[in-house]
């Protein structure tokens, strides 16, 4: 495939939180110092032992599949707000559209014609959020996905709180022990989202018609991803632009990446990278390239505490590059720019 190199065996780094613990000793120092050092030099980590079971993933993904076979009549009885920011709910192939040219309207159009997305998503936040609702189906269609999906996302909170926010404040080494980033993160600001991309021809794919995900960075302060076994994640090379590896499946895993609102909170310091889903390896000899399935759960901080550059990312050598901002305005900003 054009553009895209093998994956090295370290270029994207496992860390594994086995040794973590409630986040105060040594190990769990070096936990968080592997996992800074992973987002300095990639932007992305492959996770180990996060505590999340993996029977509670597979759960998912299957109730990921009995959603998505739904007719789509049936789909749309819990339809996406129209309002682009409000990330609630079913949104059919083609919709949303994602890409690093948002901030110029007329680029977009261009880039929405070319290149349309090819995959349904339903996004699911928390239960009690004061300025978005979750947009459920009706009970009786898919009795338990409510509780199921909720309980997800509960059971990702608890090891973004427990486990990585510590790791990155004991990383980062920030004031207070592991414990500064957790004040960011008092409202469980996240949004699960269940995705699904159907099989299409491979000769779609190899004209370029299609691609699953175009090419973008997240925004939010991270996102943590299962996938299924299909492949074609792809992030960008620290080693050069333009180029891409292969973020492979690894079973047990879940793969890490920063977002852009961590990047500029770091002053840069950690990186949001690139990445894109294409197909999948193919060899030529397959007709239809294969549905794939994913989870991504996107992490963000509070929207109305103001942020200021993190200590120690800056200093007389390297100054702020950037204005204190809310996750709100900052966010807002962004999501408003992708539909
Ligand atoms: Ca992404």
């Amino acid at each position: 495939m054009p553009g895209t190199v093998s994956l090295q065996p370290t270029a994207i780094p496992i860390i594994d939180f086995a040794c973590f613990g409630d986040g105060t000793s040594p190990e769990a120092t070096e936990i968080g110092k592997q996992l800074v050092k992973a987002c300095r030099e990639v932007g992305f980590a492959y996770f180990r032992n996060t505590g999340i079971p993996q029977a509670e993933v597979d759960c998912m993904f299957e109730w990921s599949r009995r959603l998505f076979s739904l007719p789509i009549e049936t789909k749309l009885l819990a339809p996406h707000p129209k309002e682009g920011w409000k990330h609630r709910g079913y949104s059919g192939v083609g919709r949303e559209q994602i890409s690093q040219m948002v901030f110029d309207p007329t680029q977009l159009a261009e880039i929405r014609k070319q290149t349309p997305d090819h995959k349904e998503s339903f996004d699911i936040g928390r239960n009690d959020c004061p300025h978005m609702s979750n947009v459920w189906l009706p009970e009786e269609v898919l009795p338990g996905f409510k509780d199921a999906a909720s309980a997800f996302f509960d059971t990702c909170r608890r090891f973004e709180f427990e486990k990585l926010l510590p790791a990155l404040s004991l990383g980062l080494e920030l004031p207070g022990g592991g414990k500064f980033l957790e004040k960011y993160h008092q409202q469980a600001e996240n949004q699960l989202r269940l995705l699904h991309y159907p099989a299409v021809p491979a000769e779609v794919f190899a004209r370029g018609e299609k691609g699953r995900i175009g090419a973008h960075t997240d925004y939010a302060m991270g996102t943590i991803l299962f996938q299924d076994d299909v492949g074609g994640l792809e992030v960008e090379s620290p080693h050069g632009s333009g180029n891409f590896v292969a973020v492979s499946p690894i079973p047990g895993t879940v793969v890490f990446n920063i977002g852009d609102f961590l990047m500029r909170w770091s002053n840069d310091t950690l990186k949001s990278t690139l990445h894109r889903v294409r197909a999948p390896p193919n060899d030529g000899k397959l007709e239809m390239i294969k549905e794939r399935f994913s989870i991504p759960y996107f992490m963000s901080s509070d929207r109305d505490i103001l942020i200021d550059c993190l200590p120690g990312c800056w200093d007389e050598d390297r100054p702020k590059k950037y204005e204190p901002v809310t996750a709100g305005a900052y966010i807002d900003m962004r999501l408003d720019a992708t539909y």
